[in-house]
Order: C-alpha cells, then sequence, then structure tokens
C-alpha cells in the first residue's frame, strides 16, 4: 500500500477516467455520498456478484437462492430488533460541532489507553446515552476533532430510511427501506424449506440492494446510505454450529484469495463480547487493509436462532423444522456470512492497481483476475483502413459470444494499449498488414507485455485455454 501514498485519490480519478464509477446525480452538483457505476464498473460489479453466485451457490448441493422485496411488512423490522436497536448514539461537540457517534469515541479511547472498563449498565448497543456521556465525562475522553470535551446530550438516531407506502402519508402507511438483505430470507424460510423439501444444514444465498442512514458515509464507496450486500443466511441444528461456522470461515477467506486479493492485505478480526451485535454471539469479520487503516469486507456472524424465534413469535407462523426421520422438532440456528458487493469492488480496484516504468515511461495498469475483469479482450486494428477493420470485425463476430470484447480503432495503437492496461483488459488484439498475408494477429498480454503472433484459425482454442 505504501508504494501509493494518494491510491485512493488515483482509484477515484481513474475511476471517472475510464468509466468504473461517477459521482452520483453530477450534471446537478451531485449528491453527497452517492456515486454510480459506468460501463467498466458495471461489468466489474457483475463479475463479482457472478463469481459470488457461482462460488457459494451454483457449485454447492447446500445453498439455494432467493431474491426478496426491498420493502416488507414493517413488523419484519420490529421482529429483527431493527426498529428498537438498529440506532447509533449521537452527540456534537459544543466547540468545533463536530457530529460524533458516542460508542465509536469510547471505543477508540479503550483501544488507546487500553482501559478495560465499560460504561456503568453496558449493553453494548442498547447501553442507556445517559451512562455513555457519564464515562466520556469521568474519562475525560475529547473531541477527536478540537480536544474539546463539553458536548451534548447523546440522541439515539435510526438508520433506517422510512418512506410511506401508497397516497397517505400516515403512520400506518410507514415503511422502511431494508437495511440489510437477511430478513427477506428469514421470512421466506418456510416457504423456501417446503417448496425444495430440504432439511439443514442449508443455506439461501441472496444478493441485493440495502440501505442505511448512516452517520459517518465517505472513503468513497466504502460507506455509503445505499449499497448492495451478497449474503446467505446457514440453517443448522444448534449442535452443529460450530463445524458449519469453521467451514464457511474457509470458505469465506478462500473466496477472498479466489478473486486475486493479496493475502497479507486481509485479516480476520473477531468481535469482542461488548461489540456483538444484538443478535450475534460470535461474530467475526474479514477486513482489508485499506489506505486509511484496516475495514470491513465481511461479517460472519452466527445469528443463534434468534431470527427466526422472533419471527414465529410476532406472526404467529411456526418456523420449526421438524425433520421427518427422528421426528425431532426445532427451531434451527443460523450462521450468516454477509459481504458487501461495493466495498469488495472497491478493494478489487485498490489491490490490482499498478504503476511501472516501461521505456522511461509510467504505465498505469489494474492487474485484474481474468474473471474479474470487465473487457476480457480488445480487438484493435492498425489503423482505420477497410481492408483491416474489415478482418477485425470478423475476429470480433467469431469471439463475442464467449467473450467481453472492446473494439477499439481511434487514436494511436500505443494509446490504445494504455486505455486497456488502465482497465485491467488481459489481452489486446492487434490486427495489421501482416495479417492480410498471414492470416494471424498479435495477442499482448497485459502482465507480461509480451506479444505472440496466433492464426486467426486458432483463436477460439488460444483463448479457450488462456481463459481457463
Ligand atoms: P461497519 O461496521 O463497517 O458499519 P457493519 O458491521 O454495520 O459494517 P454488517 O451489518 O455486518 O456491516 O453488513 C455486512 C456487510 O455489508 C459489511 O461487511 C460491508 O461489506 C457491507 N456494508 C455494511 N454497511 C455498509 C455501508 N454503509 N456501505 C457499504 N457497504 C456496507
Amino acid at each position: 500500500m505504501e508504494k501509493f501514498p494518494d491510491l485512493m485519490q488515483k482509484i477515484i480519478s481513474l475511476s471517472k477516467r475510464r468509466g468504473f464509477i461517477f459521482q452520483g446525480s453530477e450534471i446537478y452538483g451531485g449528491l453527497s455520498n452517492t456515486w454510480d457505476y459506468g460501463p467498466m464498473g458495471v461489468e466489474l460489479k457483475n463479475n463479482l456478484k457472478k463469481i459470488w453466485w457461482k462460488y457459494f451457490v451454483q457449485e454447492r448441493e447446500d445453498v439455494v437462492g432467493t431474491d426478496a422485496a426491498i420493502f416488507m411488512n414493517p413488523r419484519v423490522w420490529e421482529a429483527s430488533g431493527h426498529v428498537g436497536g438498529f440506532s447509533d448514539p449521537l452527540m456534537d461537540c459544543k466547540k468545533c460541532k463536530k457530529r460524533l457517534r458516542a460508542d465509536k469515541l469510547i471505543e477508540e479511547y479503550r483501544e488507546k489507553s487500553e482501559d478495560a472498563t465499560l460504561p456503568e449498565n453496558w449493553a453494548g448497543e442498547s447501553t442507556p446515552p445517559e451512562k455513555l456521556l457519564e464515562y466520556i465525562k469521568e474519562k475525560e475522553i475529547k473531541c477527536p476533532d478540537c480536544g474539546g470535551n463539553n458536548f451534548t446530550d447523546i440522541r439515539k438516531f435510526n438508520l433506517m430510511f422510512k418512506t410511506h407506502q401508497g397516497v397517505t402519508e400516515d403512520s400506518g402507511s410507514q415503511i422502511y427501506l431494508r437495511p440489510e438483505t437477511a430478513q427477506g430470507i428469514f421470512v421466506n424460510f418456510k416457504n423456501v424449506l417446503q417448496s425444495l423439501h430440504l432439511k439443514p444444514p442449508f443455506g439461501i444465498a441472496q444478493i441485493g440492494k440495502a440501505f442505511r442512514n448512516e452517520i459517518t458515509p465517505g472513503n468513497f464507496t466504502f460507506r455509503t446510505r445505499e449499497f448492495e450486500q451478497m449474503e446467505i443466511e446457514y440453517f443448522v441444528p444448534e449442535k452443529l454450529w460450530k463445524e458449519k461456522y469453521a467451514e464457511l470461515e474457509k470458505l469465506s477467506w478462500n473466496f477472498f484469495l479466489k478473486l486475486g486479493l493479496k493475502e497479507e492485505n486481509l485479516r480476520w478480526r473477531e468481535h469482542s463480547k461488548d461489540e456483538l451485535s444484538h443478535y450475534s454471539s460470535k461474530t467475526c469479520d474479514v477486513e482489508y487493509k485499506f489506505p486509511w487503516g484496516w475495514g470491513e469486507l465481511e461479517g460472519l456472524a452466527y445469528r443463534t436462532d434468534f431470527d427466526l424465534k422472533n419471527h414465529t413469535k410476532m406472526s404467529g407462523q411456526d418456523l420449526s423444522f421438524q425433520d421427518p426421520t427422528t421426528n425431532e422438532k426445532y427451531i434451527p440456528h443460523c450462521i450468516e456470512p454477509s459481504f458487501g458487493a461495493d466495498r469488495t469492488v472497491l478493494t478489487i480496484l485498490l489491490d490490482a492497481y499498478n504503476e511501472e516504468e516501461v521505456n522511461g515511461e509510467v504505465r498505469t495498469v489494474l492487474k485484474l483476475n481474468k474473471d474479474l475483469a470487465p473487457i476480457k479482450i480488445a480487438i484493435l486494428p492498425l489503423c482505420k483502413k477497410e481492408k483491416l477493420t474489415s478482418v477485425a470485425r470478423d475476429v470480433f463476430g467469431k469471439l463475442k459470444s464467449n467473450y467481453a470484447i472492446w473494439y477499439d480503432e481511434t487514436q494511436s495503437i500505443g494509446k490504445r494499449y494504455r486505455r486497456q492496461d488502465e482497465i485491467g483488459t488481459p489481452y489486446c488484439l492487434t490486427v495489421d498488414f501482416d495479417t492480410l498475408s498471414d492470416k494471424a494477429v498479435t495477442v499482448r498480454d497485459r502482465d507480461s507485455m509480451e506479444q505472440e503472433r496466433i492464426k486467426i484459425d486458432e483463436l477460439e482454442k488460444y483463448f479457450e485455454e488462456k481463459f481457463n
């Protein structure tokens, strides 16, 4: 990471320059912390989601998929604990007006000072706000921005976005934008179980948008208010949870390696008891070493039977499972690997970014895993002469059904190579005047920059081997 001290800035500008990620609503001056994926970004993100789905759903006997609605009956969020508990304790520094999260301030203080004491009546997210403030005063914790120690009272701020369904805006029509995709899985547990005659252990996977009115969004797409999650709720009889947790731990780690991320930039971090969410009794995060420090990519939480138990109570529907062979009836426990698609895309860009000196010039290259690369092959006729472009278009026709291809006949070949390097295209294929006689093209490898002459008739076989 230290290799490029301004790496984040480089990624943000490359993202705009090459069509990965743009500021949201940019022509209207933007809407803060919203980002839109451009032509290269959407390909990259789709590839990531495809790899995830293949790895965690398609290639497994024990995982199936769903795609639930974003709007859900508001009682779902009462049962899940989000209406009561999904809130941040906020206060303002009276001196510099900085808005702060009291829990984060305490966490930072405890880490730095190695003070193990906790606020009185400590109950994680549900600790009474006045107890947090008492602790901050007693320990003389200061505002990280101005050093002041005079704060307003703490107010709890619920992170769920509210909206109204239908034409009236009374409280009866109020609904929420889901803050996690998981609940869409829990409410369909019985439907999936019965329609497919499944038996725990099994998992239900889902990819979709989630919304949180985050207090401190930032760091580009790392923390936004609208983001995409890739989640599995894996249901087990209680006695199996440790074994299955360990399996999912291994799978998760290998998934990030499969994406080609550098292992030295990844680590596991287990949540301490006082940090756990209201529903979890063990959580470990996979973190990535971002330019500003370690940050979460995936949370692997053991959610016990919290969700299915509460939905059983709230809905009055029996969400237990009865084993047909033993007749044993129980509410399954649940392990949840929850990945952020946007954070992972950002990680992939940061990890793949490279600058190399070539013949006295700097070459910027994204050394993306081939499966993730938005464009797999660029077809570049040496010049715009009809003789060459018609061959190039024939080659395009041959390859287009199997690979994402970019056809480009503008500007010098050097500039076109540079453009493809910057978006991480693994192979550039050049059609030149020799092609007309030898029926071959030059294929340039992104990483080694080595060039090979390949017969047009052999291209399909050549790339089949390269992409395998
Ligand atoms: P953090 O501690 O960073 O706020 P979290 O613990 O609240 O994250 P989870 O509820 O475990 O996050 O969500 C699962 C995954 O969803 C995270 O690992 C992350 O990749 C992604 N995610 C959560 N919040 C955001 C956000 N505001 N913006 C982008 N991705 C997010």
